[in-house]
């Protein structure tokens, strides 16, 4: 299996979505250690994550590192990605196209990290993980499937600002260091999503 490192390599040469691939400044392919247990998945890059290449150093990633704390951990103890590894112009959603394009890369990161838990961040990652779910129902919920945990939380971009899903964001951080340590308490997903082909594995 190839290292991150070398993933990251063929995820910098993507040329799969033009508008994207014109508009990038860095490609941002996620960070973190091979080994981590926890693996956070957001939405996309952007202004600040664009000009360094890393996910989550804007103003959402201090608010991630602050609820990272409340919990003993710190960023380098995790791994954090994105649904889509490229800013969208503008700031704007990401495309269906894109997200589809770039599947792969995020298919192969879960691969080769296995993480125990992945931590859904805002309504287009948890709607990659749990297909049809709405996330003011779903957030702080967390099921299994083989060996990983799938948790949706809400984006830490919409929490800051907002008092009641901050509160909401703070109370589902806490609780994933029992998720982690109870994992054969948590249920097993009724259905299998049909979207990430991993997940038939
Ligand atoms: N928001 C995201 O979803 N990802 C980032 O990397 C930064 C902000």
């Amino acid at each position: 299996m190839p290292s991150l490192s070398e993933l990251y390599q063929e995820v910098a040469r993507c040329q799969k979505c033009e508008a994207l691939v014109k508009n990038r400044t860095r490609v941002v392919p996620g960070d973190g250690p091979e080994d981590a247990d926890v693996m956070f998945v957001g939405e996309a890059p952007g202004w600040h994550e664009d000009q360094q290449g890393l996910p989550f150093v804007g103003p959402a990633g201090l608010f991630l590192e602050q609820l990272l704390a409340s919990i003993n951990l710190n960023r380098r103890q995790v791994y954090i990605a994105n649904v889509i590894k490229c800013r969208p112009p503008g700031n704007r959603d990401p495309l269906p196209s894109e997200t589809d394009n770039c599947r792969e890369w995020l298919e192969r990161q879960i691969e080769i990290i296995h993480p125990k838990i992945i931590v859904t961040l805002g309504r287009y990652s948890m709607g990659l993980f749990f297909s049809g779910k709405s996330i003011s129902k779903i957030h702080g919920t967390a099921e299994k499937r083989g060996d990983i945990i799938y948790y949706a939380m809400y984006h830490p971009a919409a929490a800051l600002h907002q008092q009641s899903l901050r509160r909401a964001i703070e109370e589902d951080m806490l609780k994933i260091p029992s998720l982690l340590t109870e994992a054969e308490s948590v249920p097993e997903a009724k259905e299998q999503p049909q979207q990430l082909n991993m997940f038939e594995m």
